[in-house]
């Protein structure tokens, strides 16, 4: 499949481009002259030429514009969301000294990520479909991209694609390397240590060079205290460049005014008071120590933790690095397969169940897959109760269960969530969204939030992919200000140890900065 993009002026003049391939584009600005092209919503038009599908997106006097073979159908949703970040990205990055291999690089990433979606769609209704005619097709090759000293770099390492025939194969045990300093040991715990290199974008001594920032910027463009309506409107332009959606940036702005209650404000006074409301949203008000509260002796049933998100998200593998930390914490952990509507995903959990077998042979602890192949409705909340019965049986510690990653836009295929819930009375449920998605999040974690009904929400959320989004991550701040649910982990690459705790300062200084 061909596929390129490209961001350019309504003159034509083209500002970047991913792909060489600039002559179907000709055709492209000739629908746009002529008005021929649908309107999906305001701003987002699509066009078929030339057995080419675009799609295209304006704002302000840029264009961003992406195009693929007429055959392949996209959700327009994921393709909406790819040009938005890769605008930001472009807005961001493109006036940044030395940015543009950056740009490059998560604007590649972005792209790689939606063409992806067209080989996961694979959704399967209340059907059960337990033959996967071409799984070896089911996901492309994915790449391992690590973000290293303010570098997209791909490495390496273990691939945690095993949803596929292929990726079984690379799922030998010598391809499934792990950090061994990975983690803390105190007190007997093995713990998830804080994230470092991958935010590690502006650490305190890099803080002390003069930079070409957002914030320095606009210190040295208002000069003094300036009219707070002004200030407070470049704040929310670069919340929102970092990926807050607009609304909640603006929530946050206004309380700030609210605060300051005054007419003139300088930049730097009103930066302080973002990063105290910034780190009071991000701090979390219950205790995140899972450890304990699984170890407590009174305890006289299984932990049951329930992970849920949008399909793609990094749901199975976040799924499987929680499997691998409880396993360093002699925990004996059964993994249970309640995604049972979309095909492929037993299969998927049994390969991660068989690297953390394998990983595991030098530690008592236990790993296990409970499945009941494939189903719609009552067949999750049955396989759930059957595992937890089992678990208890087994003196399994903790029962995590993958629950059915529907699309949370879709108020019926979320139904089953809230019959999971009551059945499996969840210890936790932890939303597993993506770094990458921004203003949609706030969305995906308030519909997961209400998907269980009045008497449980989410607990938790682990935020996927952080390593692929440079400082564009707003997305925390989305989740938790629409839920106000913690961050327990990051995820932070794709082998088991890539899971790490939140630095909220750090996360905080890339917001402001
Ligand atoms: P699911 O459909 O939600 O279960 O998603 P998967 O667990 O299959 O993950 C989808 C893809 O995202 C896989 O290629 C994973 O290796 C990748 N992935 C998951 N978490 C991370 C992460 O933290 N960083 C990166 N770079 N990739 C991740």
């Amino acid at each position: 499949m061909s596929q390129c993009l490209i961001v350019f002026e309504p003159s034509g003049e083209v500002l970047y481009q991913l792909n060489k391939k600039t002559s179907p584009f000709n055709e492209l600005i000739y629908s746009i002259v002529n008005e021929t092209y649908t309107t999906l919503e305001p701003n987002l038009y699509t066009v078929v030429s030339s057995q080419k599908r675009f799609y295209l997106l304006k704002k302000d006097r840029t264009y961003v514009a992406v195009y693929f073979d007429a055959v392949t159908t996209l959700d327009s949703d994921k393709v909406k969301q790819c040009l938005q970040n890769t605008m930001k990205i472009y807005n961001r990055l493109t006036e940044e000294d030395g940015g543009a291999d950056k740009m490059h690089q998560m604007i590649e990433y972005q792209v790689d990520q939606l063409m992806r979606m067209k080989t996961e769609s694979t959704e399967v209704e209340e059907k059960p479909e337990p033959e996967h005619k071409d799984k070896t097709k089911k996901k492309g090759g994915k790449k391992m991209r690590k973000w290293i000293d303010g570098e997209l770099v791909e490495v390496e390492e273990a691939n945690l694609d095993y949803s596929s025939a292929e990726g079984q194969q690379h799922g030998e045990l010598e391809l499934l390397k792990v950090d061994e300093n990975a983690f803390l040991k105190k007190d007997n715990l093995v713990l998830v240590n804080e994230v470092q290199e991958i935010l590690d974008e502006s650490s305190d001594e890099e803080e002390e060079k003069p930079k070409n920032t957002f914030f320095s910027k606009l210190t040295s463009y208002f000069g003094g205290a300036a009219d707070i309506d002004e200030v407070s409107k470049k704040f929310v332009d670069l919340l929102v460049s970092k990926n807050v959606a607009p609304p909640t940036a603006q929530t946050i702005i206004d309380r700030i005014k609210l605060k300051l209650n005054k007419s003139k404000v300088t930049a730097a006074e009103f930066k302080r008071l973002l990063t105290e409301e910034l780190t009071k949203e991000l701090t979390p008000n219950v205790s995140t120590d899972l450890l304990y509260e699984i170890k407590d002796p009174k305890r006289t049933r299984p932990y049951v933790i329930s992970v849920v998100g949008v399909n793609g998200v990094g749901k199975s593998t976040n799924l499987a690095k929680l499997a691998y930390w409880f396993l360093q914490n002699n925990l004996d952990v059964l993994i249970c397969a309640c995604d049972t509507f979309r095909s492929g995903a037993v299969e998927q959990l049994r390969v991660h169940v068989n690297n953390l077998q394998r990983l595991n042979t030098s530690q008592p602890s236990r790993v296990a897959l409970f499945e009941k192949g494939y189903g719609g409705g009552d067949h999750v909340v049955n396989t759930a109760r059957l595992a937890i019965q089992h678990a208890q049986a087994e003196k399994y510690d903790i029962v995590l269960i993958d629950t059915a990653g529907r699309t949370h836009l879709n108020a019926k295929l979320m139904e089953p969530l809230k019959k999971f819930g009551d059945a499996a009375e969840p210890n936790k449920i932890i939303m597993v969204g993506e770094a990458l998605v921004g203003t949609d999040s706030v969305e995906q974690a308030v519909n997961f939030n209400n998907a269980f009904g009045n008497r449980r929400n989410l607990d938790f959320f682990i935020i996927s992919k952080v390593d692929t989004v440079g400082d564009l991550v707003g997305t925390m701040i989305n989740m938790v200000m629409a839920t106000k649910m913690p961050i327990l982990f990051v995820g932070t690459g794709q082998t088991y140890t890539d899971i790490k705790k939140l630095s909220v300062k750090q996360v905080v200084r890339m917001l402001t900065s």
